[in-house]
């Protein structure tokens, strides 16, 4: 994790921050006689903050409230005088708000190097009424907060939509000099919120017998027995970008938010699951939006297939007609037919991005996303002769089951797929490149592969060997071996419990990795990233995620039979979800 920057000769804090502000393209107007001030954390550098859709939208949401004023802050190289707002350059210990924004597991160790260069005391049952009230929202705290739970007062589980304004109900009659002074109070009233996870009213009790394996979760008298997660008004699902910028990671692109929710069911998949049903933004709220863009912004269409929306041919043709360039994430093979490719190659797009994750047939089955290899060549054909000329594809190592055969198969599919792309491009007169990068596979909470192990790191690095060296002579083939080590990190959270916090705390304490941390404290670390136990009780179950267990443990058996499961159709009510 490198500050983007790092290049340019800005060691100071204030006058990078200077920079950051002059090129933002700012389109929120936030009150200055607010009651309450606050500050919202990203726990990664500015340029990774401002690619995320859903810091962005809290950021808004929190300054429509009406009466709080929120700043942004992020990780600092420079804390030598601690982490300060972007905004104000106010410390973040003097809000009277602090809220984290967590998307990814390998940040949790930035969380603590914001609270120590703020001298802020890890753990909410060490802060007393001087600290501001400290809370967490985003994918982390519905999909698995349990590693870091302990640090927050409380965590919103769910969407922000729906769970912002009973919490800004709760604290609204509350001003500067106040708050902090109620804090319990307001900790507890929360607490009995829907979708409001107060982590200090649970006990999370450990088997004696067995390491890391939970026996029972007991909650406080008045709090509910399970933190139900909630979901935003089917009408107001649409976010956009609220500020750009070019030292944003997507570089001047207002992220537009397509759909919320994915209908394939994609086994490994912890977005597709927790963010179920499929609901689509208005498109009225999406043109409006593609409207306003400036000259020096270009469109982003997110969701976690784009091409599944109802709406994005209407989308696509607005945006080439009204000459506002787009480009769009998460594309499926399946979904790039003669006339999406055309308006596809109209905007000038020269690269396509697409996840394969195997040639295997059985795997596919496994994973549920059984696209023939067939089909994916004739794609791929298809791609490179409308002119778009580079194509990045994406595949995991290490999922269930995998044998040296399947590991054969995407070497073979691969070597179709390189051997097309160069005869294809002969139509182009010119040849642009074919990545082909590999992660590992990482089981996720609320996904029916949940129950899985993450793959023996030797045993990965030499199938990640294997592929590489099976491929490495192909020429105009880019191979990308993502690392091996920062998922295993990943890996031991993304299932992690509350002892998982404690190794994390080791481990920064003593400068000292997970490894040794988890010994110090008594733990192997492979305990966590085990296969667990389908009777277990496993520690992200405290949330009531809607997808019921029993549909969680039915697809778990389909993988292991290679049976798949077709799409969301309407009328069906199987996970539990509609
Ligand atoms: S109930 Fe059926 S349609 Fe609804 S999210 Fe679950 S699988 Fe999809």
């Amino acid at each position: 994790m490198k500050n983007i920057f790092n290049n340019i000769n800005i060691n100071n804090i204030n006058n990078l921050y200077g920079l950051y502000l002059k090129s933002e393209q700012n389109r929120l107007v936030k009150r200055r006689d607010a009651s309450l001030s606050a500050v919202i954390v990203f726990p990664n550098y500015y340029g990774v903050a401002m690619s995320n859709l859903g810091f962005l939208r809290a950021y808004e949401l929190i300054n429509q409230s009406g009466f709080i004023s929120c700043d942004r802050a992020f990780l600092q190289d420079d804390a030598s005088k601690g982490i300060i707002s972007l905004e104000t350059g106010k410390r973040l210990s003097t809000y009277d708000l602090i809220f984290f924004s967590l998307s990814y597991e390998n940040d949790f160790y930035n969380i603590l190097q914001v609270l120590a260069a703020e001298q802020i005391p890890f753990l909410s049952a060490d802060r007393d009424k001087i600290f501001p009230l400290i809370m967490a929202g985003g994918v982390i705290a519905f999909l698995n907060p349990e590693p870091v739970a302990r640090i927050f007062d409380m965590l919103f589980v769910g969407e922000a939509e729906a769970i912002f304004p009973d919490f800004f109900k709760n604290i609204e009659t509350y001003n500067d000099s106040t708050i902090k002074k109620n804090k319990g109070e307001i900790i507890e009233n929360c607490g009995k919120i829907k979708g409001i996870y107060v982590p200090a009213a649970y006990q999370f009790i450990f088997d004696a017998k067995k390491v890391n394996e939970l026996k029972e979760i007991k909650s406080l008298p008045g709090f509910p027995e399970k933190i139900k997660r909630r979901w935003a008004d089917k009408d107001s699902i649409f976010s956009s970008s609220v500020i750009t910028t070019k030292f944003s990671e997507l570089s001047n692109i207002n992220m537009i938010e397509i759909e919320r929710g994915c209908k394939r069911g994609c086994r490994f998949c912890s977005a597709g699951y927790i963010y179920l049903p499929l609901r689509e933004s208005k498109p009225d709220d999406v043109l409006k939006t593609i409207e306003s863009l400036n000259e020096n912004e270009k469109a982003g269409f997110v969701g976690l297939g784009t091409m599944d929306s109802k709406n994005i041919r209407k989308i696509m043709e607005f945006s080439l007609n009204s000459k506002k360039p787009f480009s769009l994430s998460s594309i499926r093979f399946d979904c790039l037919d003669e006339n999406n490719l055309n308006l596809i190659k109209e905007t000038g797009l020269k690269t396509i991005t697409l996840g394969i994750e195997t040639g295997s047939l059985r795997l596919k089955r496994l994973i549920n996303k059984d696209i023939k290899n067939e089909e994916i060549i004739t794609v791929l054909k298809n791609i490179i002769e409308k002119g778009i000329i580079n194509i990045k594809s994406y595949f995991m190592v290490g999922l269930p089951c995998e044998e040296k055969q399947d590991l054969d198969e995407t070497i073979s599919l691969i070597k179709t797929m390189q051997k097309e792309f160069v005869s294809s491009s002969k139509i182009n007169k010119r040849i642009g490149s074919l990545t082909v990068s590999f992660s590992p596979f990482v089981p996720k909470a609320w996904t029916p592969l949940q129950w899985e192990n993450f793959e023996d790191l030797t045993i990965l690095r030499h199938k990640m060997d294997y592929i590489s060296n099976s491929l490495k002579a192909l020429p105009n083939l880019n191979i990308k071996i993502n690392q091996v080590k920062s998922a295993y990190i990943e890996a031991f959270f993304a299932r992690g419990s509350r002892l998982s916090l404690d190794i994390l705390i080791n481990s920064y304490k003593n400068k000292i990795n997970l490894k040794k941390a988890a010994a110090g404290s008594g733990f192997n670390i492979n305990d966590f990233i085990r296969k667990f136990d389908t009777h277990e009780l496993l520690p992200w179950e405290i949330i009531d995620q809607g997808v019921t267990k029993k549909y969680l443990l039915k697809e778990y058996k389909n993988s292991a039979l290679f049976k798949t499961t077709p799409q969301c159709f309407e009328g069906c009510k199987r996970c539990g979800v509609c």
